[in-house]
Formats: structure tokens, sequence, C-alpha cells
């Protein structure tokens, strides 16, 4: 048993040492040797002994816990003892991901010739009162994509299938969505099961962009920028220099104090930096580091509540458990992040920077911004049919992306090129996206329970209370069951999209 331990722990560490490369490489652009670090992963996978003592663990393992640890590290050993070829595939893969990622974490995009960031998009985007150059904007985007195809996107899309097939699964999204505990079937229900809502969404887009854009449609670039004239306080200049206390004074409302976990923050935007908004959950109980884009606008605080709730929740494990740590769902991670990003339009936050007079404004917005979410899940069928279509060139890829917006909302194709790669998930990681709204639907779930439980409506009458709710619930089982069971056993009921309306 000794050695077992000693086995796991080493592992742990070796993912420690690849996860403090990654976070260097999305905060500088520097690459101080990632795929030597998936390589030594690899090997330490691959090791004829590890396996073994992990199948002697499961053989001998009794009660639940102890087979739901050998359950978890036994998916995570079994691909590579099963053939030569699936293990030199799985590293081309890795090689190539890596490749492409240092391509889209440095690439910056141009407008007429001149360099702008995300963050300067997202501000046209949102604020720009003349559509041309809102377009413009947006369709700026799809620079990337051309370089990512030339540089294998398609390649690697094709190898992660050929991968899958090898495996004997049908396709990579199979294959996903099976190590990732989920029903293969899980998603089968959601289009029927969001279309009166699609309605819903598309007659207030209408309403609206009569409302504000004299249009008789939204467009994707208008979406922002709606969103921007329900609440122009959403881009109020706030100074984020103290983004730091503003974050503890509200965490510790919860009780949580993150003057006792050791977060690191890197928030504002800077040359070769990943434009996105991470959480790197380097070591349990050790380190979290967390990586945003802001540019002192109210809003962006989304994200950074959004992330420090990652913070937390891995601060809130028990760093001993290292394999059930392995074990949690990327659902129920972005679950909990979602629960204290949506605070950015709640009193309990917003009082810091505003009076009442915007409750009623962030009361339309939020509710706007439920229904509008409803969009996202294109980005993840989108996703998911990428491994289910043979893709040869990039307009087949634009083909299939109106293919899937038409279908799911009725969009019109237009006559320009859909954006598409920039969103680093299709290449850095397949098959997640759906984490982020099933997330919002566990968010919602895990809200109508500790109202009904403790008799409140809001989460800001009684805040230490959830804290602890969502400790004893959610945090603490996190790792113990797969993700559909862990819903099952807290809300009473199987997964369903109807917890989110
Ligand atoms: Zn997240």
């Amino acid at each position: 048993m000794v050695k077992f331990y000693e086995m796991v722990e080493r592992l742990y560490e070796l993912d420690v040492k690849l996860s403090k490369l990654e976070w260097v490489q999305y905060t500088t652009g520097y690459d101080f040797g990632i795929e030597e670090a998936h390589e030594e992963i690899n090997n330490f996978l691959k090791d004829e002994k590890n396996y073994s003592l992990v199948l002697e663990y499961m053989e001998k393992a009794s009660g639940p816990v102890e087979k739901r640890k050998g359950e978890i590290l036994y998916n995570e050993f079994k691909s590579y003892h099963l053939t030569k070829e699936l293990n030199d595939l799985n590293f081309e893969i890795q090689k190539k991901t890596n490749e492409l990622s240092k391509i889209l974490n440095t690439f910056r995009f141009k407008i007429d010739g001149k360099e702008v960031s995300g963050v300067d998009i997202d501000c046209i985007l949102s604020r720009e009162d003349d559509r041309e150059l809102r377009k413009k904007a947006f369709f700026a985007k799809n620079q990337i994509d051309k370089p990512m195809v030339d540089n294998g996107f398609i390649d690697l899309i094709n190898l992660r299938n050929e991968y899958a097939g090898m495996y004997g699964e049908k396709d990579f999204m199979e294959y996903r969505i099976k190590s990732d505990e989920l029903s293969p079937n899980i998603f089968d229900t959601w289009e029927d099961d969001l279309k009166e809502h699609i309605i819903v969404l598309n007659e207030k887009g209408r309403e609206y962009a009569r409302k504000f854009i004299g249009s008789e449609e939204l467009m994707p670039w208008d979406y922002s920028y709606i969103k921007s004239k329900i609440s122009s306080s959403l881009n109020s200049h706030v100074d984020m220099s103290n983004y730091y206390n503003v974050l503890r004074e509200f965490f510790l409302n919860f009780g949580f104090d993150i003057n006792k976990f050791n977060i690191t923050y890197d928030i504002f935007p800077r040359k070769n930096k990943s434009e996105w908004g991470y959480n790197f959950p380097i070591k349990y109980g050790e380190d979290s580091r967390i990586l945003a884009n802001v540019k002192n606008q109210y809003r962006e605080y989304e994200v950074l509540l959004h992330e420090t709730g990652h913070g937390i929740h891995s601060f809130m494990l028990n760093p001993e458990e290292i394999i059930l740590n392995m074990g949690i769902s990327g659902i129920i991670e972005e679950g909990i992040a979602d629960l204290f990003e949506e605070f950015l339009y709640d009193k309990m936050f917003y009082e810091k920077f505003f009076t009442n007079s915007v409750e009623k404004e962030f009361e339309e917005i939020h509710e706007y911004d439920k229904i509008s979410h409803l969009r996202f899940v294109g980005n993840i069928f989108f996703d998911h049919e990428l491994y289910k279509n043979d893709l040869k060139s990039l307009d087949d890829i634009y083909n299939l992306y109106f293919k899937v917006y038409s279908k799911l909302y009725n969009d019109k194709p237009y006559n320009q090129k859909p954006p598409f790669g920039f969103r680093i998930h299709y290449t850095t990681h397949p098959i997640y996206m759906h984490n982020y709204f099933m997330g919002d639907v566990t968010c919602s779930m895990l809200k109508k329970v500790f109202y009904r439980k403790y008799g409140v409506d809001s989460i800001s009458k009684k805040p230490k209370e959830f804290g602890n709710f969502l400790f004893e619930q959610v945090i603490k089982p996190s790792g113990l069951y797969k993700y559909e069971e862990l819903f099952e056993k807290i809300s009473g009921e199987k997964f369903s999209l109807k917890w989110y309306f």
C-alpha cells in the first residue's frame, strides 16, 4: 500500500509540474518544456509497474470509497496499456495541441492594419454605436481561423477521431463523454428541451433589436451592445487596482477568507499573454493561480468572481485526497464558479460600486443574460459536430458552423466567415464546453435546493449558511461520485435542463 500511495504522489507531482509550465506559457508565451512534461507523464502512466499497483489496489479495494479511488485511477491508466499505436497517437495529439495553443496565445487581431487586443474588440462590441464598426470588430476574430487550419487544426481533429476509433469508440466525442463519466446519450434531448426557450430567445432578441438598434433582427455583433444598452452600468469605470480587497471582503460573507489561501492573480493584459480567463489549480491546498484580462470596467469583475470561485473550491478540498480530487467533474467545478459569477448582479457585491439605482437594470440584464446564454449551446453542438463530420477544408468548417446554427436557432448564414478558431477550447479543451452550460444548470439547481432547504429566495439572505451548504453538500463529496450521481444525490432528481429555467 505504501508503494501505491508513493506512486500516486509522484504522478501528482508530475501533473503539478506540467500545470506550472502551462501557467508560464499562458501568462508569458514562453515554453520551458511542456512537451517533455507531457512525455514524462505519459511514460509514468505507461509504466507496467505503476499500472500493476493500480490493478492490485483495485483488487483489494473494499468499501465504496476505495472502489471509487480504484476506478478513478484505472480510468487514468487504462488507455496507456492497450496498444503502442494508441500511446504514440496520444503523444502526437499532445504535441499538435501544444503547438496550436502557442499560436493562439500569442496571436493578435488587426483592425484596419492596426493590432487590437481581445479586450479592445470586446469594448468595441459592447460600446460602439456604429453597427458597421461592430461588425468589423466581430469579423476581425476570424483572422486566426486560417493560420489554425494551415497549422493543422483539421489534422488535430482527425488525430483525435483516429485515437477514439482505435480505442473502440465511434468518434472522439463519444470517447470523451465516456471518459468524463457522463451518459453517452445525455445530449440527445437537448434540442427538443430547448426548442420553446429558443423561440422566446429569438422573440426577445427581435424586441430588443427594434428598441435599441431599429432593426428587425439581432446579429452576433449586436449581443454585447444590446447588453450595454440594457445596462450601461456594466461598463462603468472602476479602479481595478483594489480588486483583491474587493474580492476578499465579498467572499468573507460566505466565511471564505482568501487571505488564508495562496491564490496568485495575473489580471491585466500583456503582450504574449493568453487573452482568456483561467484558474490553474496548480496544487490543491497549496497553490492556485488566476489569469484574467481586465481593463477597469465593472462587468469584468464577472471573470474575477468566477475564477476566484474556482480558487476557493481548490483550497476547500482536502489536499490529502489526491485520487478523489482527480475524480471531480469539470461540471461541478464550473457550477461552483458560476454561483459566484452571478453575484455581479447582486446587491451584496455591487453595493461597493453603485447605489440602489442599478437594481432594475441589473434585474433586467440578469434575466436577459440567462436567456441569451442559450446561444452558447451553439458552441457546444458545433464542438461535438466537428468530430462527427468529415472535414477537409476551412470552408467545410464554416459550412458546418452555419448548419449547426441554422438548425438550432434558425440563423441565416451570412456572407462573411464566422469566427470560431479564436475560441481556444476547440483546440485545447475539446468536448469541454458543455461543462460550462451544465455548470450553469448545476448552479441553478444548487440555488433552488438551498432556497428550499433554508426557506429563502436569495443566497444573500443567508450567505454563511450557503458557504457551509456548498462545502458540505457539494465540495466535500465532489470526488466521490460521478457527475450525474452527485447531481441526483443533491437534488433528488435526475439531471435535466429543466433545472436551468
Ligand atoms: Zn470556469
